[in-house]
């Protein structure tokens, strides 16, 4: 067993001594965990470009920019119909993203949990997802309890904005942006939109964390240490709320309808992929799909760190920043135990 880090919740925080770093995880990705190259000065064009591969076309999030492809312009594109409030389209929307998270949740905990698909290659914590009775969640079982969480809340938040805009559209209260009259826009607002995300989760993220709010609303997503697909969109319904909200800078952005879409299965699909505990799936002898996330993973673990994402480092500019080694642990480790000094956590109850 691997030192662990407690709930920032626990009265008495005990500070056991800190194992190194690899025999905390099974695996990790090279330390530093890095950021993306957009922030490099003077630009660093090759590992630029190696990251564009990576992860836009062998990642994740290729998937969801298919995915968006497809539903807006074949499976329901925005049409003059979606201009009223008329239960027929709206439905559509529901049951296809609860379809389509219970598809890339369901199959990835599958993957991993269900049939061991790769054992522990990529997997980042050594413990064994918690399949056992827990009374720490709904239904005595993590699993259970997660589903139900991603798909009353999770699904459910994402599906009332994504109607919300489609109404935007249709009423032609935002304009809609093609591809022939402002092609470099169009293209450029996919990653401008992943950096706006990064900027928006770090912000509600770091509002999650304060005390009263912890307590009542984000503590949900945190019972989930040893994370698995199920647990991304795991949320209190006033996170799922502020989390996917996100979507809602097109009310003032000129987009398509496939931007908004995009973003929405990068916030719900992501979210699956990011909690799956493993870094890459692994198939036939080789990395199929990139699909964790390391840097959230050690949110997950030390919790006073990495409020943010890889995309874009607000965690450096405001210190809060863990790279995945022994120091950053230390440093996370002594900024808690201050907060529990300064009587910032208030005991659970
Ligand atoms: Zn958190
Ligand atoms: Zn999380």
């Amino acid at each position: 067993m691997t030192t662990t880090d407690a709930d920032p919740n626990e009265e008495t925080p005990t500070q056991p001594a800190i194992a190194p770093m690899s025999s905390q995880w099974h695996w990790h990705p090279d330390l530093p965990v890095k950021y993306s190259p957009y922030w490099n000065w003077p630009p660093k064009f090759g590992a630029l470009g190696k990251w564009i591969w990576t992860n836009w076309l062998l990642s994740d999030r290729s998937i969801f920019l298919l995915l968006a492809f497809v539903v807006a312009f074949w499976m329901q594109p925005v049409g003059p119909e979606q201009a009223n409030l008329d239960f027929g389209w709206m439905a559509l929307v529901f049951i296809r993203n609860w379809i389509f998270l219970l598809i890339v949740a369901g199959g990835l905990h599958h993957w991993f949990y269900g049939i061991d698909g790769q054992g522990k290659l990529l997997k980042y914590d050594p413990r064994p997802y918690m399949k056992r009775k827990n009374a720490l969640f709904k239904f005595g079982y993590q699993t259970w309890d997660n589903i139900y969480y991603s798909m009353v809340f999770g699904a459910t938040s994402i599906s009332i904005f994504e109607c919300i805009l489609r109404l935007a559209y249709a009423n032609d209260f935002v304009g809609t942006l093609s591809f022939g009259a402002h092609p470099i826009w169009f293209v450029l607002l996919f990653p401008l939109l992943a950096l706006w995300q990064s900027f928006h989760f770090y912000a509600v993220h770091l509002f999650l964390h304060q005390p009263f709010i912890y307590k009542h609303v984000h503590s949900v997503h945190h019972r989930n240490v040893n994370t698995g697909p199920w647990s991304g969109m795991s949320m209190h319904p006033a996170e799922s709320l502020g989390y996917t909200s996100a979507v809602l800078v097109l009310l003032i952005l000129p987009s398509h309808p496939v931007h908004m879409l995009f973003l929405a299965y990068w916030l719900m699909i992501g979210a699956a992929s990011s909690h799956s505990g493993y870094e890459a799936i692994w198939s036939k002898d080789r990395q199929a799909l990139l699909v964790g996330a390391f840097f959230h993973q050690l949110h997950h673990r030390y919790y006073e760190c990495n409020y943010g994402n890889a995309e874009m480092p607000w965690d450096k500019w405001f210190g809060t920043y863990h790279d995945g080694s022994d120091d950053a642990t230390k440093r996370t480790r002594d900024r808690k135990r201050e907060m529990h000094a300064r009587g910032r956590y208030a005991n659970p109850n």
